[in-house]
Order: structure tokens, then sequence, then C-alpha cells
């Protein structure tokens, strides 16, 4: 069994955008900028923004973090998305989800210009991504295709079973990996709990992709011998042990399946910083495109 490392890829990605900021600040160019927008205190993903924001600023980007209420009425975000959109020193803006209640998300989602929508959620850019045309492509899913070209996994041919189907995760992934594109065309199944019985679908993958978020729930007698799995899941289960009193588990049961596996993604240290990785590589992409700078 190999360790697929997303620290170490991630790592690398972000030293090669610093060199390249670090060029522009040399030229006295404008820089790449990111708008954050957290509504509400839900704790994972204050945790999450921190780390966006923190990883901004060490590559040398503009990172412009908006802390909204949880009481924050749906006009009054509309209203910072519109600015935002005009803002010429903002390229990227990520609004953290899931949003209170009260707000609609898909409402919300459109309202980001799909130019500056790093985050790839915007139904133009995943209607771009389905069509096989040059789009922001959403951040996790992308994370997951470098990290299976770092490695020089095989993807052509194989059969990849993606377990979940959400918009920012499951289905995104599932139409990146069956492209006719190098470093894809796989065979896709796609599987959610309308599968009775889901082992029999995870048993054929050679490359497994759990992206469920239930603790655990791939065991190895779910998985065949030598696949690579990719455990997209990030899960928060009591811990005790831990001054936070909780520790993050993957969606895969990690002991037992990585003796099984080839190639295996830990949790945490795999997927996830793959994804802040790809938010500012898209960043940058949308400053480049922006400035029209090939
Ligand atoms: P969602 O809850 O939006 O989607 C979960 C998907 O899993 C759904 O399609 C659901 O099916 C399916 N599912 C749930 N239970 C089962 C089951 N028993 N059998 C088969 N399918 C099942 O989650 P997300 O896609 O947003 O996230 C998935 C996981 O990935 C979470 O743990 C999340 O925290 C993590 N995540 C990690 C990121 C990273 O950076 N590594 C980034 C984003 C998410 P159905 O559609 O039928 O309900």
């Amino acid at each position: 069994m190999k360790i697929i490392d997303g620290k170490i890829v991630a790592a690398k990605i972000r030293e090669e955008l610093k060199i390249r900021i670090d060029h522009l600040k040399q030229e006295n160019h404008s820089i790449p900028g990111l708008a954050v927008i957290l509504v509400g205190d839900d704790p994972a993903s204050q945790t999450y923004v921190a780390n966006k924001e923190k990883a901004c600023l060490e590559v040398g980007m503009n990172s412009k973090l908006i802390r909204l209420p949880a009481f924050t009425p749906e006009e009054d975000l509309i209203s910072d998305i519109e600015q935002l959109n005009a803002d010429p020193t903002i390229d990227g803006i990520l609004v953290q989800l899931p949003l209170p209640p009260h707000i609609n998300e898909q409402k919300i989602i459109e309202t980001i210009t799909p130019d500056k929508d790093v985050d790839g959620i915007h139904p133009v850019n995943a209607g771009r991504l389905l069509q096989g045309i040059s789009s922001f492509v959403a951040c996790t899913p992308a994370g997951v295709m470098e990290l299976l070209k770092f490695y020089n996994i095989e993807t052509r041919g194989k059969h990849v079973v993606v377990v979940g189907r959400s918009n920012i995760v499951g289905k995104p992934m599932s139409v990146l990996l069956a492209q006719k594109k190098e470093h894809a065309n796989a065979v896709v199944t796609l599987c959610h709990t309308a599968a009775s019985d889901l082992s029999y679908y995870t048993r054929q993958a050679d490359i497994l992709v759990a992206a469920i978020g239930k603790p655990g729930i791939i065991t190895a007698s779910m998985v065949k011998d030598g696949a690579v799995v990719i455990d997209v899941g990030i899960n928060r289960v009591e811990d005790h042990s831990k001054a936070s009193g909780f520790r993050l588990k993957g969606d895969v049961a990690f002991e037992e399946v990585s003796a099984k596996s080839s190639w295996i993604t830990p949790v945490p240290g795999g997927v996830g910083p793959m994804t802040i990785a790809m938010l500012l590589k898209n960043t940058y992409q949308s400053f480049l495109n922006r400035n029209n700078i090939i």
C-alpha cells in the first residue's frame, strides 16, 4: 500500500503560485485577490474559512474575509456579492456553504459572476465542465485529478466508482474522470443512496472515490484487492483524547482498507489540502484571465 500524500502535492502547487505572485510584485503589477464570505458561526465552516485565508496570505495573494451574522437577510448577502462582482481587485469569490436555512443557496450561487466563481459551482461553470469546455472546476474533484496525475495513476479504461453525487464533489468528479482526455478517460459508475447493495458496485472499482460524509462506511470487504482508494470524506468524530473533543475521520475505514489497496489517501492529509490549493490555483487563473495575461 502506498500513500497518496496531498500535503506534498498541495505544498508544491502553493510554492509555484508563490513564485509567480512574487514575480508580479517585483514588477509592481497588481496581484490576485480572493474574497471569502462566511455567514453564521458553524465551527467547521469557520475552520475552513480561516485555512483558506491563511493559505491565500502564504502565497502572497490578497484575501478579503467577510463575516456576516447568521441572521443576515438574503438581499444583504446578494448586495455584498454584487459589490465583489464589480470590484476590480477581487478575482475570486467564495461563499462558504452551507448557508443558514432562510437563504436560498442556489440564488446565492447564481449571483456570483461565473468569471469569479473560483469554486466552480455556478451552473455556467458546471455546464461548461459537462461539455468539456475550459471552466473553473470545483476545487475538491479538481484536486483529486491532480493527485492521480501527480502519482501517475492510470485512469484510462479503468473502472472508477464514485460514491456520492453532490454538485460540489461527486457529480463533477464523475464528469472529470469520464472526459475523453489525458489523465481521465475512465469508465465511471456513480453511486448514491438508491444503490440497494453499495458493495456490489464498489467491489468492481479499480479506483474508488468515496464522497459520502459517513465515517468509515467503506470497509475492506467493499474494496477489490489492489484498488486505488480516494477518500474525500471529512467527518468529525468524538475523541476525548483531543483538546478539541473530536478528530477527523474519512469515509473509508483506513486501517483495514489500506491493507488491501494499492494506493490510498489518508484523512487528514489526503484530498483536504488539495481543495485549498486548487482554490488558490483557480483564483490565480481568474486573475490571469481578467488581466489578459496568457
Ligand atoms: P453531500 O451530503 O452533499 O452528499 C453526499 C452524497 O453521498 C449524496 O449524493 C448521498 O446520496 C451519498 N450517500 C450518503 N450516504 C450514502 C450511502 N449510505 N450509500 C451511498 N451513497 C450515500 O456531501 P458532499 O458531497 O458535500 O461531501 C461528502 C463528504 O466529503 C463529506 O464528508 C464532506 O465533509 C467531504 N468534503 C471534503 C472536502 C475536502 O476538501 N476533502 C470538500 C467537500 C466535502 P443521495 O444523493 O442519494 O442523498
